[in-house]
């Protein structure tokens, strides 16, 4: 063994328990990938949310360069992360940007978010070339400001989606955040981020889940769990009907996978998961909510098929 080879043995043993004690001793009773994990600058932090929570794989969300960093945390805990990269849509580099970091390692666009048009020219360039490249698009949908003046990203999703769903039948759609939730409700018109109450039946993610085999759903964040939580005679079905089309994902931000520090970036319309970590909130809710095989499938199966990687 030179000198290389022994480092990275050293290296290897060292990342290895943590890994085989979260995928043996999994406390959710099955090993679990967060879809919606946002890069935190140093390695040992994203495990400290991983290992806290229970989590055994994470998707890193990376914006603009970030390679060093994605490598630097794949080194640490080799197996445990796969990547997705964004970048601003509106310049004039983002196609050459995005695919130079699919051919770096990335397996989807995310999160995307920016004050653009669901349907606009910036996005449909990505659509397109998501399709080109065979990897998935992760979409924010917001309508609804969380503080003033901040304006509304991939606007117009209830009224426009459906036809860029048809226009793009070769690109894989993965739906996320407030607006996407919050229209699994047939009555929901923009009156608030995270609606309450009971969910009006035949709402426009529901159907198109059902109805276009390229829209998939991230069930991240305070919009994710909103969805699953406000309405318990809707869950169990809903869940059942669209089990190869979800995923789990926590977009959490506490810092120790228990709530510490602050969960939902400060955002005040998400007060009611404040002290809370939203990965362990939403696993609570899946696994009371499905059966065995269906959350197996939520929080695991799914996703090693969407990324075409071995479960
Ligand atoms: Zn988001
Ligand atoms: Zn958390």
């Amino acid at each position: 063994m030179n000198r290389r080879e022994f480092l990275e043995a050293v290296a290897a043993a060292a990342a290895l328990p943590s890994f085989v004690r979260q995928t043996v001793n999994a406390e959710w009773g099955a090993p679990v990938f967060d879809l919606h994990f946002h890069m935190r600058p140093q390695p040992a932090a994203n495990l400290a949310h991983l290992d806290g929570a229970g989590v055994t794989k994470a998707n890193l969300l990376t914006r603009g360069a970030a390679l060093d960093q994605v490598k630097a945390i794949d080194a640490a805990a080799p197996g445990r992360f796969t990547w997705f990269n964004s970048y601003d849509v509106t310049k004039p580099d983002a196609e050459q940007v995005l695919t130079q970091a699919v051919k770096a390692g990335a397996q989807g666009f995310g999160e995307m978010k920016f004050h653009v048009a669901a349907d606009g020219p910036e996005l449909r360039r990505m659509y397109a070339l998501a399709a080109d490249l065979r990897v998935p698009i992760l979409i924010h949908f917001q309508e609804v400001d969380h503080f003033e003046g901040e304006g509304p990203w991939s606007a117009g999703y209830a009224r426009t989606f459906e036809s860029i769903l048809k226009t793009y039948p070769k690109t894989t759609f993965i739906g996320h955040a407030d607006a996407f939730w919050a229209n699994v409700s047939a009555d929901y018109h923009n009156e608030a981020a995270y609606p309450s109450g009971a969910i009006s039946r035949g709402g426009v993610t529901d159907r198109w889940l059902g109805d276009h085999p390229n829209l998939f759903g991230d069930l991240s964040a305070n919009s994710g769990n909103n969805a699953l939580s406000r309405d318990p005679s809707f869950t169990p079905d809903f869940l059942k009907r669209h089990q190869d089309k979800l995923f789990f994902g926590s977009d959490c931000s506490c810092t120790d996978g228990h709530g510490g520090g602050v969960s939902q970036a400060n955002n005040p319309a998400a007060a009611r998961l404040a002290g809370k970590c939203v990965a362990r909130e939403t696993l609570t809710v899946l696994k009371r909510s499905s059966s065995d095989e269906v959350f197996g499938k939520i929080t695991w199966g799914n996703v090693h098929k969407l990324l075409r990687i071995p479960a």
